[in-house]
């Protein structure tokens, strides 16, 4: 027995950002959180066209914490606490916002783009923390039956991912270079989503290709992965998170009124600090006048 529920396919939404495709499964329609994961864009993989570069000028965020996953292409990330540096490819970038930080993502160098960028909700007891940045260089990488994973986040098997999380959840890349199938254990407390980012897979016997996330509710304690050659499936899972939040443009809130504030904040100027150096144009919040918002699962 390793699975106890039917596994759920969720189409991801497509947007073209600068004629680089991305691929958003987390917030949607059917489901907004896999654990404390509450946002999922696969970015790429996409040629950088000389002054069209993917270039993000500085924008605010409360109440989560933002997760890079390079896999090709370099960023450079400037921030209000005066971090500057670039991500590089097998390097994961995490900045908790707390209760306010802004920061930029600059085109460095790379012709090929290709990212997974997620953000995690903190919990209520961590949702007003100070602002940080943590850039890891390195993350521990298993071989388990044939598959070479990368710990991004969390805890599997031996190893520890160095990752500073507030909720139990697990982050984690599976490459396969060789056509090949293999049972991956999991916690049957975690519920879980497998994005393809490269090449196809079967997992537990659904086919999977990029553009569609698979999810698992918790109660599997292992799942059967089949991949073709170079296949890359990032995996996201954690406990359920049970509390109701909004997340609106770059803020995870409970109330209405954070929303609001945060908002109206950023757009005067206030509460949140400069990026310093970012050659960047500053993001405007969308106005919240007449919006109702109401936190949900
Ligand atoms: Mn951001």
């Amino acid at each position: 027995m390793t699975n106890s529920s039917t596994p759920q396919l969720i189409e991801t939404h497509f947007k073209d950002v600068g004629g680089i495709p991305v691929r958003r499964a987390l917030p949607g329609k059917v489901r907004r959180t896999i654990g404390a994961w509450c946002f999922l864009d696969h970015i790429g993989p996409a040629e950088q066209k000389p002054g069209a570069e993917l270039n993000v000028g500085p924008h605010p965020h409360i109440g989560l914490q933002t997760f890079t996953w390079m896999i090709e292409g370099e960023i450079r990330h400037r921030d209000s606490l005066a971090s500057d540096l670039v991500i590089r490819p097998g390097q994961v970038n995490l900045m908790t916002a707390g209760h306010g930080i802004a920061h930029s993502e600059e085109y460095e160098q790379g012709r090929i783009l290709h990212a997974a960028q997620l953000w995690i909700a903190l919990p209520k007891h961590a949702h007003n923390i100070d602002p940080a940045f943590d850039h890891y260089p390195t993350l521990p990488i298993l071989s388990h039956e044939g598959f070479q994973l990368t710990l991004l986040a969390g805890e599997y098997l031996s190893e520890k991912a160095p990752t500073k999380i507030y909720t139990p959840l697990i982050g984690m890349d599976i490459l396969n270079t060789s056509t090949n199938a293999g049972q991956l254990p999991l916690n049957a407390a975690f519920e879980y989503g497998f994005m393809c980012l490269e090449g196809s897979t079967k997992i537990n016997g659904v086919a999977l290709e990029p553009g569609t996330l698979l999810y698992l509710a918790p109660g599997s304690t292992a799942v059967n992965i089949e991949s073709d050659s170079n296949t890359r499936i990032l995996l996201v899972g954690g406990e359920p998170f049970e509390e109701d939040l909004i997340i609106w443009w770059n803020f995870v809130a409970r109330t209405a009124e954070e929303i609001e504030k945060a908002t109206l904040d950023w757009n005067a100027g206030r509460h949140f600090p400069d990026v310093p150096k970012t050659p960047l144009t500053r993001l405007t919040a969308p106005d919240v006048t007449g919006m109702q918002f109401k936190a949900s699962r």
